[in-house]
């Protein structure tokens, strides 16, 4: 008997490997649109820039302060404008290509694949909470040979709330007939996946590979994903 009967995942970071398919990703832009002969020097340092700028952009689209759209060309315009470039259709077209890049790269994080097995073989029911775009998502986890596992998808368009929002919680218990009590957030990101559950009261359990310092409540920590297996039965 699984300890829990439904366990909502988190997808970037948690069970995909965001940061190497970012760099990745990021690199076939660098490539695609000769980044190099326009005078952005080294990739290594532009993927710094980029990434730098990107959490920035992110932070703000999670705040509610900017939209998708904007986000996802101003994180490429003011990476450009580092290197003195200022092409608004160069940065929308570098912005298009890399969301067009990223899904097709499979990096999962180590353990990924053996752990939804592990939960499968338990009987768990497996579903994914995301802030991700839907599309892009899906695209993810069927290129990274994951989606299968997955009963519902749970992405923050359908809920029309983000994470750490109790709407987006609340949605995915009525999508997938869960309860609080019967139910398990994994996530990455301590005051976004986790503070959010532990706001409705759902045990969570916080993968924290870096071994940040945080003060946020959670029900169990693991810095290894393979951990969760005695937690999960
Ligand atoms: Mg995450």
């Amino acid at each position: 008997m699984p300890t829990y009967n439904h366990i909502f995942w988190d997808l970037d970071h948690t069970l995909w490997d965001f940061e190497k398919n970012s760099v990745a990703a990021l690199e076939k832009v660098y490539v695609h649109f000769q980044l190099a002969e326009k005078g952005v020097a080294a990739f290594e340092e532009f993927n710094i820039n980029y990434h730098k700028h990107n959490d920035k952009y992110w932070d703000r689209f999670r705040k509610g302060f900017i939209t998708r759209e904007v986000m996802r060309w101003k994180r490429m315009w003011v990476t450009m404008l580092d290197y003195k470039i200022a092409d608004e259709q160069l940065a929308k077209d570098m912005g298009e290509a890399y969301l067009e890049f990223l899904p097709l790269q499979t990096f999962v994080m180590k353990g990924a694949l053996e752990i939804l097995e592990y939960a499968k073989s338990l009987g768990c029911q497996q579903h994914i909470i995301t802030n991700g775009f839907e599309a892009t998502q899906i695209q993810k986890m069927t290129n990274s040979n994951m989606l299968h596992y997955f009963n519902q998808i749970i992405c923050s368009e359908k809920a029309m709330a983000l994470k750490p929002h109790k709407e987006i919680y609340d949605f995915a218990l009525q999508a997938t007939g869960a309860t609080v009590q019967n139910s398990i957030m994994v996530g990455d990101a301590i005051d976004v996946d986790i503070a959010g559950a532990m706001n409705i009261n759902m045990d969570a359990a916080w993968f924290n590979p870096h071994k940040i310092a945080s003060t946020t409540k959670r029900t169990f920590e693991v810095a290894e994903l393979l951990e969760l297996k005695s937690i999960l039965g």
